[in-house]
């Protein structure tokens, strides 16, 4: 007997099974999809049985045998297995990384296996001596004895059980705290007691009267307050603070006694879309559903229904979010719904919970995952239905290796469970809408809020005039009365900062105008060393300028602001408001944000600023008012989807405020109120947007129009970085058909990443057969040759960013 394996050497020039011999005593065990140890060169490796043969071309003599088998039940199943052969090609990554993309990172680490006796009266001698007098044994004891087969087979009837204890590498994470243990009261009087040259302090203690949070890290403290370690032991010793362990994984979705499921009669809208949704899980057609509707018009309950159905049927469902831990409420409903039957992916548990969680979809005990993007690959046997909620969001996409889109592998296993999936948006990705409109998708539109909510009204502020008539500050008058106004109704605000990604670039504050590449209608990003502006898509470049080419304006300047300043200046501008921030600083720790947000929830802060993280899932009744401070920083992105992203992120934004009852105001600030992306978010007018937004692709030649695969090299030389690039850029050219254009080599945006020097070409085609075929004889030549030199390439096909 032979076994092909796909073995964990991702360095190897070639990417392809190895035969190996079965060893007699094995037989019994050996699986498709199993893991095993082989002898590969000199060393032993793990890898995966992809399949099992009783020839091969190979002579036999010079073939070697599996040492031993580490899974007796497979890991993969005979879906995954062909999963991953399909990923392999689409994505262009090594097969031994599809594999491993699939299964949880527990497998990865050093875990132990015991055996427990189930059912002893079904179990014989000489097997059960085994046990002794013991329920539990390890494996090892099983496997030295070799009694590996009987074992199988007990393990098949139930009469034993396979349990793992993982070792963690590191226990649960801590990490250290500072929390405040006095009353306000006690930090007054300490205040007015303090000798006259502690101002450090005075000041840390005054800081810490006006904060909601409770605790904090040293950073956050010498960051806002410039409070240092002498001042913070200062306050332990007065008993204001303590020091706190803090752990980093917490439990995330812990549901309340007074919280209850609720269920509503459905919309027009709504009975309508679940009924063709129902339709096609019935009859087992694998259609793609786009569920276009507006933020707040019930798409969610239509997911719960649907899943509900998919359960009745005995079916299983994934239903992925973009990331878990932004959508506690979302995780929430899908726990009183579905109860036990639920599985929850998320980040916050431990590689060992997380393994559990797998072990439970593995088995059949839950009915549901809900989870970030690996959870598409939940090893369900009978799909009903597969949900992707936000369907826009580029972290469905992985950037590293295998690059793979959860939508592209929910349709695979939609056509091998032959049931339907749903992309959910408010503002559907260019992509995906497209292929609604010729019929690829099958669309569905909720016009309506579920619950009649009027939307909110959306103004759109011009810092330009702001600035013309003396406001240098980040808040328009209107935006600055609008928020004490609503401090004086008591009710909630929240914040927008809309933080640029890597890039920044160059605006005129007078004009608005964003300093653009003469040749491919994309900002230029602003470079300081040097003071450059530089396109990146065609390698263009000019000196930073110092008066707008418009208007002949000095304010002309780079722009970008963080959280910490806006702070600031809402501590001036409404002193006695209470703030939360959510940012990345603030939410370090594994369950902040469900805990800043509860905070918020419960009416703690008045306040809550943050960034894009703020965008997604709030749905609190008192929120009446919601301001972006600065729309445009996504907007001159140096990237063809700018002005998409900014649709959707303000869109989004917007949807937060005045979903219940009382009704909403949005103010959206920016220095080019007449962009359409900014225009048509104010009335969430998505159609228009889609069209105009189709026009500019058209024209410029981006997706949908034509399919894009960006080529990248890496090198810590910056001469052999772009001489590559050179190389495979001409290599391209030669090699693919007239039907595709390719472009560059260009240096990348981000011109160096942890001391590599980075090069790009872009490839642009609407059809081009020969495409995959030709980019993997380029992966050939770079693995057999220019990996020796320490060049990296690497080949991202449909990129979601091209930064
Ligand atoms: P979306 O996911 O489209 O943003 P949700 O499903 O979260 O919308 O629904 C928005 C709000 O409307 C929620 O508070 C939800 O409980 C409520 N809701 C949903 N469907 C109905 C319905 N048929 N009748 C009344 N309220 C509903
Ligand atoms: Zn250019
Ligand atoms: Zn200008």
């Amino acid at each position: 007997m032979i076994v092909e394996v796909i073995v964990d050497v991702s360095a190897y020039p070639i990417d392809r099974p190895f035969d190996y011999i079965v060893p007699e005593e094995l037989k019994d065990l050996v699986e498709r999809g199993s893991r095993v140890h082989v002898p590969f060169g000199n060393r032993k490796v793990q890898g995966f049985i992809t399949n099992i043969k009783e020839q091969t071309d190979i002579d036999t003599s010079k073939l070697k045998e599996v040492q031993s088998i580490i899974d007796v039940e497979p890991v993969v199943t005979e879906e995954l297995l062909q999963l991953s052969k399909w990923m392999t090609n689409k994505t262009l990554c090594y097969e031994i990384d599809a594999l491993q993309v699939m299964l949880p990172a527990a497998l990865r680490a050093t875990y132990k296996k015991n055996i427990k006796l189930i059912n002893s009266n079904a179990v014989e001698e000489p097997f059960l001596a085994l046990f002794g007098k013991k329920d539990i044994i390890s494996y090892e004891v099983i496997e030295k004895a070799g009694y590996l087969h009987q074992m199988k087979k007990y393990l098949t009837q139930g009469s034993v059980q396979l349990e793992t204890v993982i070792k963690q590498h590191a226990k649960a994470k801590t990490i250290t705290k500072y929390k405040v243990i006095a009353t306000k009261e006690y930090i007054q009087n300490q205040i007015n007691t303090l000798a006259k040259n502690a101002v450090k302090q005075k000041e840390l203690m005054e800081w810490l009267l006006i904060q909601v949070q409770d605790s904090f890290t040293m950073e956050e403290l010498k960051e806002t307050v410039n409070a240092n370690n002498n001042v913070v032991k200062a306050l332990i010793e007065k008993s204001i603070l303590e020091l706190e362990k803090e752990e980093v994984y917490r439990e995330i979705t812990t549901l309340e006694h007074h919280d209850t499921d609720q269920r509503f009669q459905l919309t027009e809208e709504q009975a309508v879309a679940l009924e063709k949704i129902n339709h096609a899980q019935n009859h087992k057609e694998n259609t793609t559903f786009l569920l276009h509707g507006i933020t707040g018009s019930g798409k969610t309950e239509i997911y719960l229904n649907a899943i509900e159905n998919s359960i009745l049927k005995g079916k299983q469902a994934i239903m992925l979010v973009p990331e878990i831990s932004l959508t506690p409420q979302m995780t929430r409903r899908f726990k009183l719904r579905f109860g036990d039957e639920v599985a929850v992916m998320h980040s916050g548990l431990s590689i060992g919970e997380k393994y559990d969680e797998w072990r439970k979809i593995w088995r059949g005990e839950v009915k549901v995952v809900v989870g970030a993007r690996s959870a598409i690959f939940a090893p369900f046997k009978d799909l009903g239905v597969i949900i992707l909620d936000e369907e826009h969001e580029s972290t469905y996409k992985q950037e590293d290796n295998p690059r793979y889109h959860a939508r592209d592998v929910a349709i695979w296993r939609s056509e091998f469970h032959h049931c339907p999936v749903i992309l959910g948006s408010a503002t559907p990705s260019l992509e995906s809408y497209a292929r609604a409109s010729k019929g690829v998708y099958s669309l569905l539109t909720l016009k309506a809020r579920a619950k009649e909510q009027a939307l909110p009204t959306v103004n759109v502020v011009d810092m330009r005039l702001e600035l013309k008539n003396g406001n240098r500050s980040m808040f328009s008058v209107e935006l600055a009365d609008a928020i004490r106004e609503k401090l004086d109704k008591k009710e909630q605000i929240v914040l927008f900062l809309n933080k640029r990604g890597f890039s920044s670039f160059v605006l005129c504050r007078d004009c608005g105008t964003v300093v653009e590449c003469k040749n491919c209608d994309i900002s230029l990003t602003y470079h300081r060393a040097g003071e450059q502006l530089k396109c990146h898509y065609c390698g263009h470049e000019e000196p930073v300028p110092t008066i707008c080419p418009e208007c002949a304006s000095e304010h002309i300047r780079f722009f970008g602001t963080g959280t910490q300043k806006v702070e600031e200046e809402i501590a001036r501008l409404v002193p006695f408001a209470r703030v939360l921030r959510m940012d990345v600083d603030t939410t370090r720790t594994k369950g902040s944000h469900e805990r800043i947000l509860k905070q918020f929830g419960d009416g703690e802060a008045d306040i809550l600023l943050g960034t894009q993280m703020i965008a997604k899932g709030l749905d609190f009744p008192n929120i009446t008012l919601v301001g972006v401070l600065n729309a445009d920083t996504t907007l001159h992105l140096a990237d063809f989807r700018a002005a998409e992203k900014t649709f959707q992120l303000m869109t989004q934004v917007s949807g937060r405020a005045g979903r219940h009852d009382k009704e909403g105001k949005v103010y959206i600030q920016t220095y080019t109120p007449e962009h359409y992306a900014i225009e048509l978010s104010k009335a969430q007018l998505y159609e228009p947007f889609y069209h105009k937004e189709m026009l500019v692709r058209k024209q410029y030649e981006y997706p949908p129009f034509y399919y894009l695969t960006l080529v990248q090299i890496t090198h810590e030389n910056v001469m052999l970085a772009s001489e590559y690039a050179k190389l495979a850029t001409d290599w391209l050219r030669a090699n693919l058909s007239d039907q595709s254009m390719v472009v560059g080599p260009t240096a990348c945006a981000i011109s160096k990443i942890q001391n590599r020097y980075r090069y790009q070409c872009l490839i642009k085609y609407k059809k081009e057969p020969i495409l995959i075929e030709k980019l993997q004889q380029l992966i050939k030549i770079y693995r057999t040759e220019w990996m020796k030199k320490g060049i990296i390439l690497s080949i991202d096909l449909d990129p979601s960013t091209i930064l």
